[in-house]
């Protein structure tokens, strides 16, 4: 940074500048792109379902238009492998789509008609009809880890939009080069689909306090966030400290615990040690699905396990990670953990002399270990994972009833392992998003079913998905209209069903 305002995009190979400069924005810009917004709000709620839905569309097309001058970019402000980031565009620019697809058919605003009875007697019954409208501007932050698909055109963006808010993007400081090429290709898009000034905007900043007076701008609605706990929690207690609290859904990571069962560990422990330590190391350990906690039950099979994992992950290198503080905070974590009492290493990835380098590292420890010893538990961004050895089903099922929220939680078993330990089933049912059987939590598919999501500390809103259609449901709110002439009911709650949607109607789902 040469001076206060200034700061640029850092090449993550080599940690020097990159070309272009960004302005951290004023609190005067702020309000202005936060107004421009709130006036949007009032042209783009009216727009009509197949306007947004070719916007949508649009988006991914201009972003796609900018060719492989965005992935450059990106892959030197990010270091992620340009195939990766090919794959990444792919799914940001699907993304979109599959939003326009939901806006499209347009159902997914939840119509529900109670038609009146005016002779019910002890009162008559006033005709009732509801739907979900967009609650306002939404304020975005995006990942450093996924500068494409959860960044300026990722899913809080394209969620936000299908369900008709504007969005005021804070862009994310790791790399801000890509994040304003995406911008100009939203730009393009709200130009060529018509849609109004202020529909979307990006500011830009390397310092917390822009964020927090986006978060605290009155005009502000909502706020969709992925990152760390830190941020995450930040912005939450800004959203509550205001006037007006407002929803905050941030998805903060997680270690997502990894149930390895007995037979299973006897019959595969070495290929499920294959793919475990791929999941560890994959991308550089940079996903908040990553398996960062694994519980085995001793027995003799467990040292093949520990052998086969140990050696899959001697073959990985260090990888760059995406900026010089996330690799500090990694090697600061390794630090931390293997200075803890009762935590040895079990396996270490080749060492490089690399910028922003992470190494591959698995710990063991034993249940007791993990009591003693709570920040085990907490997320150590980058491949690293701790195993926890039990000495019997009894202190599994403990350490799961122990386990805070999580995004995802993985079993692996045989049918009699899953008869032997059914009782694990519920316990993770109540901690988790999503429960994986047989595979690795890395790996998000966006479809209509996904829950990226889970109890408190992995996000601040445990109801709901950053990933898949059912993100659209942060954004709105819902509303009802009582006893309004049909002229004046929205589109989709008039009594023809000119919109085509499927709708509750006095209790049956029709068209
Ligand atoms: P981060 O520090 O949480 O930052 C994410 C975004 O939030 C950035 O735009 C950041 O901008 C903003 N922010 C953070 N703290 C804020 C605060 N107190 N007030 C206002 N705005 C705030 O995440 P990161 O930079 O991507 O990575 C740092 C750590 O997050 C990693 O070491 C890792 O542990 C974790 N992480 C988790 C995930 C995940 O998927 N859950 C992904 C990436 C990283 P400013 O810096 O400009 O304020």
């Amino acid at each position: 940074m040469s001076s206060k305002n200034v700061f640029y995009g850092i090449n993550a190979f080599t940690n020097e500048k990159l070309e272009g400069e960004f302005i951290n924005a004023s609190e005067e810009e702020i309000n202005k792109v936060v107004e421009e917004a709130t006036k949007a709000f009032d042209i783009y709620r009216k727009k009509d379902k197949s306007s947004i839905a070719n916007f949508l569309d649009q988006i991914g097309e201009e972003i796609l238009n900018l060719g492989d001058a965005l992935l450059e970019r990106c892959h030197l402000e990010t270091a992620l492998p340009f195939g990766r980031l090919q794959g990444e565009r792919g799914r940001t620019v699907n993304q979109l789509k599959l939003f326009a697809a939901v806006v499209r058919e347009g159902s997914w605003v939840d119509a529900r008609i109670d038609t009146a009875i005016p002779d019910r007697t002890p009162v008559p019954k006033p005709d009732i009809r509801h739907m979900l409208l967009p609650l306002g501007p939404v304020a975005v932050f995006g990942a450093s880890n996924f500068p494409l698909a959860f960044s300026v055109a990722g899913g809080d963006t394209a969620s936000a939009l299908a369900a008709g808010c504007p969005v005021v993007f804070k862009g994310h400081p790791a790399h801000p080069g890509t994040s304003e090429m995406v911008f100009k290709a939203i730009k393009e898009a709200a130009i060529k689909s018509g849609m109004p000034k202020g529909v979307f905007s990006l500011i830009h900043s390397n310092s917390n306090k822009q964020g927090e007076l986006l978060v605290k701008h009155p005009q502000i609605k909502a706020v969709g966030f992925t990152g760390s706990f830190r941020g995450g929690k930040a912005l939450f207690d800004y959203a509550n400290s205001r006037l007006e609290p407002i929803p905050v859904f941030a998805e903060m990571g997680s270690t997502n615990p990894v149930f390895i069962l007995p037979q299973v560990l006897k019959e595969k422990g070495e290929q499920i040690a294959v793919g475990l330590a791929g999941s560890i190391t994959l991308g550089v350990g940079q996903f908040c699905t990553n398996p960062g906690l694994s519980f085995v039950e001793n027995s003799e099979a467990t040292n093949v396990f520990y052998k086969k994992l140990g050696e899959s992950i001697a073959e990985v290198s260090s990888g760059n990670m995406l900026t010089s503080g996330i690799s500090k905070a990694y090697n600061e974590g390794l630090n931390r953990i293997s200075s803890l009492k009762d935590v040895v290493e079990l396996a270490k990835g080749k060492e490089n002399e690399i910028a922003n380098r992470a190494t591959p590292k698995v710990f063991k420890t034993t249940i007791s270990g993990l009591i003693e010893n709570e920040s085990l538990a907490e997320e150590n961004f980058g491949p690293s994972s701790v195993l926890v050895e039990a000495s019997s089903k009894n202190e599994i099922i403990k350490a799961a009833k122990d386990l805070e929220g999580h995004l995802t939680a993985t079993i692996f078993g045989t049918d009699e392992d899953f008869k032997n330990y059914q009782e694990l089933f519920d316990i993770l049912e109540k901690k988790v998003g999503r429960i994986i059987i047989n595979g690795y939590p890395t790996g998000v598919e966006v479809c209509h079913s996904m829950v990226h999501g889970g109890p408190y500390p992995a996000t601040t809103a445990p109801q709901s998905t950053s990933v898949g259609t059912n993100a659209i449901k942060r954004f709105v709110r819902p509303v009802c209209f009582q006893d309004y002439p049909d002229g004046l009911l929205p589109d989709a709650l008039k009594a023809k069903n000119k919109l085509n949607i499927w709708r509750l109607v006095n209790g049956n789902l029709e068209k």
